[in-house]
């Protein structure tokens, strides 16, 4: 039999790439690896969770026996894969070594940890695929109150979630807004509004040093000295793609691991996607760009070279309290923010000199104008 595509990952990028791989490729042996249970879900859903009343099974779209089966493909689940040697197309996952026709890395993007002191410090939570959903959910079963660090997308779409399901929420982070790196501050303080009109308290500007128990649950100590009790934390601080492995076997890796359109890393049959992957200098961590890279990539392993192209990628962020649609500026692009509205109802567009629309937030009703802006966007790899 011949060598494999191994895919490493089972997450959107893994499965989607195998998926679209067999619409073009039958014959050739398809071998996916995950450190995980090798569940299908759909990431985007770990954030709406609380709120549909949804546990970590009630997610699960597909277990890994039934993907392999619907992919004619083998599924090797809590299996981490070690070591790459792309000299001799081989990996390794412990002692035990494989060799590959093509591989691809789709191995994501982990949770930044953060600094933290005290004897509760074990007991602070993520997010960040299925498994971590369902200890979280697990952890605040039959608890009245969660706190979230990090004011990003991620931590406004739990802190919306939560509220939802029914817990007290309170956010930490040190920054002067919501969503500072996507935001205008207008934007950013309809979110807030809508937040905060379903009962989560914000505490913007310090961070958390100390997490410790306490007679009735957890205790948090803020630095500027605030003490809040809680029965439970959530980190939501950000995410940094997985380079290491790529890096040790000498792949350039900047902030993900490099590739071309063609989504090749520096070394031949070796490619990458999703969170892990920066396309032509762009990590972008959505779910739309890795449907467009697991397309071309699956041309191109059934052996019809094909470059990707991004389109606009205007992301829908998932806070009802105060609906939002943000498409940021082109990396590089220079442009002018124009705000108009008040309140929940803000539209903030940003123009560059000549006045072409580079990027927009809309919030509240608002949003309705997305799909005539989303025309004017420009491409984001044309
Ligand atoms: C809570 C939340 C909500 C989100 N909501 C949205 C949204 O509304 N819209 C949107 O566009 N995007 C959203 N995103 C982002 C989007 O879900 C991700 O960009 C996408 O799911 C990433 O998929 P991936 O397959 O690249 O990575 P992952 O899903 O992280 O998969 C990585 C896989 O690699 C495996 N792996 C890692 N290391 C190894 C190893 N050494 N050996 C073997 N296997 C390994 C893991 O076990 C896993 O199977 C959200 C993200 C989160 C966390």
């Amino acid at each position: 039999m011949s060598d494999p595509v191994v895919i490493i990952g089972t997450g959107l990028a893994g499965y989607n790439l195998a998926r679209e791989f067999r619409k073009l490729d039958s014959e050739t042996p398809l071998l996916l690896i995950t450190a995980d249970d090798g569940r299908s879900y759909s990431k985007p859903m770990l954030s709406t969770g609380f709120g549909k009343n949804k546990d970590a099974d009630g997610l699960c779209m597909a277990e890994p026996g039934a993907m392999a089966e619907q992919l004619q493909a083998q599924v090797w689940t809590h299996t981490r894969v070690t070591g790459i040697d792309p000299g001799h197309r081989r990996l390794w996952i412990g002692e035990e070594s494989l060799v590959y026709r093509d591989l691809v890395l789709a191995w994501g993007a982990e949770v930044l940890s953060v600094p933290i002191e005290g004897d509760a410090a074990d007991q602070l939570f993520t997010v960040n695929d299925l498994q971590g959903y369902g200890r979280f959910r697990q952890a605040v079963e039959g608890k009245r109150k969660v706190l979230i660090l990090g004011a990003g997308l991620i931590g406004c779409e739990f802190a919306n979630d939560l509220s939802l399901g029914g817990y007290a929420v309170e956010m930490v982070a040190p920054c002067e807004q919501l969503m500072p790196a996507l935001l205008p501050v207008e934007a950013a303080a309809a979110v807030q509004g809508g937040l905060e009109a379903l009962g989560v308290r914000l505490h913007l500007g310090p961070v958390l040093n100390r997490l410790q128990y306490a007679a009735n649950g957890l205790e948090v100590h803020l630095s500027d000295g605030q003490t809040i009790a809680c029965d439970a934390v959530v980190s939501a601080v950000g995410l940094r793609p997985r380079i290491e492995l790529a890096a040790a076997a000498g792949l350039a890796v900047n902030r993900g691991v490099v590739v071309d359109r063609l989504l090749r890393t520096s070394h031949a049959h070796v490619y990458a996607l999703g969170d892990c992957a920066e396309v032509d200098g762009l990590n972008l961590l959505y779910v739309m760009p890795l449907m467009a890279c697991a397309r071309a990539l699956a041309k191109t392993l059934s052996g019809a070279p094909s470059e990707v192209a991004y389109g606009a990628m205007p992301v829908t962020v998932k806070t009802p309290a105060c609906p939002l649609v943000v498409s940021p500026p082109p990396r590089g692009r220079e442009g002018r923010w124009t705000v108009e509205g008040s309140g929940a109802d803000i539209r903030a567009l940003c123009h560059d000199a000549r006045g072409a629309l580079l990027g927009y937030a809309l919030t509240g009703s608002a949003v309705q104008e997305r799909l005539a802006l989303n025309r004017q966007l420009p491409t984001l790899l044309g």
